[in-house]
């Protein structure tokens, strides 16, 4: 009788272990910007897609702002390299007056961006940045959403990200087929299930705080993005803890370390 106890008790075990821990599944590489420490790319440009696709990267993250005559345009900064506010500006003076790319292009509408990606095999990590008020931060939603419906970007093609909590809840009234991940790093895995969003991008200096989070999430059914990591080591750490995305600007490397991992197993 005890044995068969303890044989139970032993299955149970197994059973428990195994319920608690989801299988792991394949970290993979977002390029941070795109691809763009290569030659003839830069940060958030047309070249920075097109290689990320050409090199097969499984997402490309970009930065999208609004112009004054809502025109959705792909960068960084909230100014450009010669000081001039997006937000302030129609695209026939930011196109007349802003400082091109080093790499020689101007800077990309979001409509001339996703016409380069040309539907690749590279996901889209559209990062709506944060503005002036609430009201463009809805209407920055409302206008990339009508770009992305243009170029008949499908619900698996494209998520979007946003420290924005009002971007945030403007994309959950809209309802888009993407999903709904957000940066900020400062909400738990349940809290952003129960606010309806589909997983979190946090800095690595969050989540070395919460190792356990990138469980929790996958517990939830929300994913897990980290970003933005350079270094091998601390890539390997968050291949190890079975995060869904690693963000990087260096994501040859991140690819080779990811090959070597496949292989160890
Ligand atoms: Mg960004």
């Amino acid at each position: 009788m005890k044995t068969i106890l303890l044989a139970t008790l032993a299955m149970l075990t197994v059973v428990g272990t195994s319920t608690a821990k989801s299988p792991k599944t394949q970290t993979n590489v977002i390029a941070h910007r795109g691809y763009w420490k290569t030659s003839g790319s830069h940060e958030n440009s047309i070249a920075s897609i097109k290689k990320a696709v050409e090199h097969k990267m499984y997402g490309a993250e970009f930065d999208v702002w609004l112009t004054a005559d809502n025109v959705p345009v792909v960068y960084h900064n909230s100014k450009t390299a010669n000081g001039i506010l997006i937000q302030n500006t129609t695209l026939a003076d930011l196109r007349a007056k802003a400082d091109k790319l080093p790499n020689g292009e101007v800077i990309p509408t979001l409509d001339e961006y996703l016409t380069a990606w040309n539907h690749g095999s590279t996901k889209l990590i559209c990062e709506i940045k944060r503005h002036r008020d609430d009201q463009r931060n809805r209407d920055i939603v409302h206008e990339i959403i009508k770009v992305m419906n243009a170029h008949n970007v499908g619900a698996d093609e494209a998520q979007y990200i946003t420290f924005g909590r009002t971007s945030i809840e403007e994309l959950l009234k809209a309802d888009v087929p993407q999903e709904i991940i957000y940066l900020n790093g400062d909400m738990t895995p349940q809290e952003l299930k129960d606010w309806g969003v589909d997983g979190f991008d946090y800095s690595y200096k969050v989540l070395d705080q919460h190792p356990e989070w990138i469980q929790e999430a996958r517990e939830l059914g929300l994913s897990s993005n980290v970003w933005t990591i350079d270094d091998p080591a601390l890539m390997q750490k968050y291949i190890d803890l079975g995060v869904d995305y690693i963000t990087t600007d260096d994501p040859i490397l991140l690819l080779e370390l990811l090959k070597k991992s496949k292989k160890k197993k």
